[in-house]
C-alpha cells in the first residue's frame, strides 16, 4: 500500500494539500509470468491471510491523512479476488480514509480471470475503472510470454466492456 501524494497539476488552493492517490497492491497470480519483475506469488491459498493483514494495516494508518481522489488496486493479479473481497477493500478505504466521493476507483484485470458476472459484480463494488493486461493479441506469443489467457479471450473481454 502506497500512501505518498500524486504529483499533479492542481487548481486546488495553496492552503489545501492536492488530493493523493492510495495504491494498493495484490501480490497474487495464477502463474509467474517469466518477464515480470513485479512482486507477485502463486500462494493464492495465503489470500485470506493477506487480506486480513491489509485491513490491519489499513486500520492503523487512518486518520488524519490527505484526501485520497483515486484508489488503484494494482498487482499481481486483483482480479483473482472475489467480488465480495473487492467490496470489502473499497469500503474499508471509504471507511477509514478521506476518500472523495467521485473517486475514480481501478482494478487491474488478467482477462484469464474475469468473466461477465465479474465486470457487473465490479460496478456494484463501486469499481468505476478497469484497467486490462494485455500483452499482446497474439496467441504464439502470449504463449512465449507464459500467459495464462488466449487472444479469444482477450477479445472476448473487449466486447464485454464495449
Ligand atoms: S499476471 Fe501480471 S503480475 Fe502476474 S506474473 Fe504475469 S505479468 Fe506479472
Amino acid at each position: 500500500m502506497n500512501l505518498m501524494p500524486l504529483k499533479k497539476k492542481s487548481i486546488h488552493k495553496e492552503s489545501m494539500p492536492d488530493p493523493a492517490g492510495l495504491y494498493i497492491h495484490i501480490p497474487f497470480c495464477t502463474r509467474k509470468c517469466p518477464y515480470c519483475d513485479f512482486y507477485s506469488s502463486t500462494g493464492v491459498k495465503l489470500i485470506p491471510e493477506f487480506l486480513n493483514a491489509l485491513f490491519s494495516e489499513m486500520h492503523l494508518r487512518s486518520g488524519s491523512l490527505p484526501e485520497y481522489d483515486t484508489i488503484y488496486l494494482g498487482g499481481g493479479t486483483p482480479s483473482l479476488l472475489s467480488i465480495h473481497n473487492i467490496s470489502q477493500i473499497v469500503e474499508n478505504a471509504y471507511r477509514l480514509f478521506n476518500v472523495a466521493s467521485d473517486a475514480e476507483i481501478t482494478v487491474e484485470v488478467n482477462p484469464g480471470t474475469i468473466n461477465l458476472d465479474k465486470f457487473k459484480g465490479y460496478k456494484s463494488a463501486g469499481i468505476n475503472r478497469i484497467n486490462i493486461g494485455v500483452q499482446s493479441f497474439e496467441d504464439e506469443k502470449l504463449k512465449f510470454l507464459g500467459r495464462i489467457h488466449s487472444s479469444i479471450l482477450t477479445g472476448g473481454v473487449q466486447m464485454l466492456l464495449k
